[in-house]
């Protein structure tokens, strides 16, 4: 056993993590591009392991094809990862602390998933939180080593630092209220002063679990940023790709058009918008209802869930209690039932008159075996006329003769035969 805790890189709360953690931190030269491999070194803190579960699952670009190499342009991931790699013990191990002595053959880039958790807390009871290898201190004793102080050893020399997951990019569930084993963020840890040595600041690709073609295609992005043919993709001030998080999930939600027009469920399983029912979707960034969960399938209000925050750093205490309506949209929902009531009626009579072929207007008959089909009452009927009138304001209504007088009224040139 060690006498000093803090050998385990416990975590720094202070503001200046990165000054404490990493005092000598000087980005080390690596000549990026032509590469034909880049390193991934994965680990693993407080986590569920449900981050690695969704990248396994990505499918633009699948990790296969990254570990084949096989993405035009983007150099090969030799990834080291606990679960998924097939070496074990000190053959998988040998290649961190390579890394650390600055031996590999090419770059690398490390890949956090889960919380950083303060070893010191468990240290304090002799034991760890999250640890990947051990350190033979003589005889038979050993020390696992915390993926905290990988973190540590390790980011020094990194391209770059990927949080993938909620837990990783902010604490997530591990930091809620309470936080027994004072989790954070590696944002947190590191700092803000932090830099790989490509210069980059921790990448954050949140949610709980992520969509895993959000952190594969940011991964190959960034490849090629190092690669030196792409440029570098654009982060917003939060270090996620701005391309995928700047719009709320409710602008590309399917149930949107439902809220627009004032339609809420009122219990699961309905077809409407959640938002009466908990759904907080349009004051969070996430992708999720256009992208899918996986191979642009599932994702919560796509498959019926309200959504609970899980991509922002509030999560999940600022969401809390889930399933209850959010006080905003109490507002917002009554103000858009008032007029989204008048919208949908006029726009039914429309769809009602669009559901008529002209020649069932002329014959004033519906050729359907399936039902008798009601026709538009007369209210409706003059009312389409006037939409009619402005619908062809200015053109000319298909069927309709125009004489050539009158096109040359309004400007266009007609051959003479
Ligand atoms: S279900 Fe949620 S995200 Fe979708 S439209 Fe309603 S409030 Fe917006
Ligand atoms: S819709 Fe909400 S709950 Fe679902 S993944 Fe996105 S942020 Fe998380």
């Amino acid at each position: 056993m060690l006498d000093d805790p803090k050998s385990l890189a416990g975590n720094p709360t202070d503001e200046n993590v990165a000054d404490q953690v990493m005092p000598e931190a000087k980005p080390k030269e690596l000549s990026f591009g032509p590469l034909s491999k880049v390193h991934v070194f994965w680990l693993a803190g407080m986590s569920c392991d449900g981050c690695t579960v969704a990248v396994a699952g990505a499918t633009q670009p699948p990790l296969e094809n990254l570990l084949a190499g096989t993405v035009t342009g983007v150099p090969q991931v030799i990834l080291h990862h606990p679960v998924l790699s097939v070496e074990a013990g000190e053959e998988f191990m040998k290649n961190f602390y390579k890394a650390e002595r600055g031996e590999l053959d090419a770059p690398y880039v490390i890949c956090y998933e889960g919380s950083i958790a303060d070893e010191r807390i468990a240290w304090a009871t002799g034991g760890y939180f999250s640890a990947l290898g051990a350190e033979h201190l003589g005889g038979d004793q050993h020390r696992p080593i915390p993926s905290t102080e990988w973190l540590t050893r390790l980011a020094p020399g990194a391209a770059a630092v990927i949080a993938v997951g909620t837990c990783a990019t902010w604490g997530g569930i591990p930091a809620a209220a309470g936080n027994p084993t004072n989790s954070m963020g590696v944002m947190d840890f590191l700092g803000k002063d932090y830099r790989g040595t490509a210069g980059l600041p921790i990448i954050n690709i949140p949610g709980c679990a992520p969509v895993g073609d959000n952190f594969t295609e940011t991964v190959a992005m960034v490849l090629l940023f190092l690669q030196g043919i792409g440029p570098l993709p654009e982060f917003d001030e939060l270090g996620r790709p701005s391309w995928l998080f700047s719009d709320t999930v409710h602008t590309k939600c399917v149930r949107g058009g439902y809220y627009e027009e004032g339609s809420f469920a009122t219990k699961y399983g309905q077809k409407e918008c959640l938002v009466e029912i908990g759904c907080w979707g349009p004051v969070v960034q996430c992708n999720i209802t256009s992208r899918g969960a996986i191979n642009h399938m599932g994702g919560c209000m796509n498959a019926g869930g309200v959504c609970i925050g899980c991509t922002m750093p509030g999560f999940p205490d600022k969401f809390a209690p889930f399933y209850k309506m959010p006080p905003g949209s109490n507002i917002s929902s009554n103000a858009v039932r008032t007029y989204g009531a008048v919208i949908r009626r006029l726009r039914r009579m429309t769809m009602k008159y669009q559901n008529m072929e002209p020649r069932w207007e002329e014959n004033d008959a519906v050729p359907s075996g399936w039902g008798a089909f009601q026709k538009p009452s007369l209210v409706n009927q003059a009312m389409h006329y006037l939409y009619q009138k402005m619908q062809y304001s200015g053109s000319t209504r298909p069927g309709d003769v125009v004489s050539k007088e009158s096109l040359k009224a309004k400007g266009f040139h007609t051959p003479e035969v």
